[in-house]
């Protein structure tokens, strides 16, 4: 099983993830758990490339297809063979990311984003998206309260193009229905993480 989580930032996606690892292991569930973009050497230094906070002339085609390249890699190196031993795999963001951000905020198209996705890992999807949603003023403020946080190119985006990337993921919602669900990060983080684990839970037993 392949499993991604979504959402904006400062959602609480790798806290989270962290947490729903250590109960799995507890239950001796053989997992791979990672994060995109990166998860293997190749990729992150991409990541490295994309997050730049001194690359600021980057082109929203450019950045979409290192995106598209980072995904590719770290998908057949680390994700495919992962699932194929049977792993339940977790991934830190992937496609519908790209869709969110590039895609609708940056106006490139969906669609077009999608084409560029196909090309580097054919139709692959998850067997089940959480979507973290949380008002992106929310997901602002709690990264602006952390200060060990990687400074990345990001940080310069204005609040309305946050809120783009909300709307973007909204729409994904409505796309693929049954493989996103949404989860309401703006709760306590032990909420979460239930509402979390139910989610897994139900995907786990099907
Ligand atoms: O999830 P994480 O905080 O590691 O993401 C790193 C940064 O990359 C975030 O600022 C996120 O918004 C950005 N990103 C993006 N487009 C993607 C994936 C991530 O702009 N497709
Ligand atoms: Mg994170």
């Amino acid at each position: 099983l392949f499993i991604t989580f979504e959402g904006p930032e400062g959602a609480g996606k790798t806290t989270i993830l962290t947490k729903i690892v250590e109960r799995l292991e507890q239950l001796k569930i053989d997992i791979m758990a990672t994060r995109e973009p990166g998860g293997i050497e190749i990729a992150e230094k991409i990541r490295e490339v994309i997050l730049n906070p001194e690359h600021t002339a980057m082109d929203e085609r450019t950045e979409a297809l290192l995106y598209a390249a980072a995904r590719s890699q770290h998908f057949f190196e680390k994700v495919e063979p992962a699932i194929q031993k049977g792993k339940l795999v977790l991934c830190d963001r992937f496609i519908d990311s790209s869709l969110a951000y590039q895609g609708y905020a940056r106006g490139i198209g969906i669609d077009e984003v999608l084409a560029i996705n196909e090309f580097a890992i054919g139709k692959r999807m998850p067997d089940l998206t959480i979507l973290f949603d949380l008002e992106p003023k929310v997901g602002l403020a709690r990264i602006h309260s952390h200060n060990d946080r990687e400074v990345n190119r990001l940080d310069v985006e204005s609040l309305s193009f946050h809120e783009k990337v909300r709307e973007g993921y909204q729409l994904l919602v409505k796309r693929y229905p049954n493989r996103i669900k949404v989860v309401n990060a703006d709760q306590p983080i032990d909420k979460v993480v239930e509402d979390v684990w139910h989610l897994l839970s139900e995907t786990l037993e099907e």
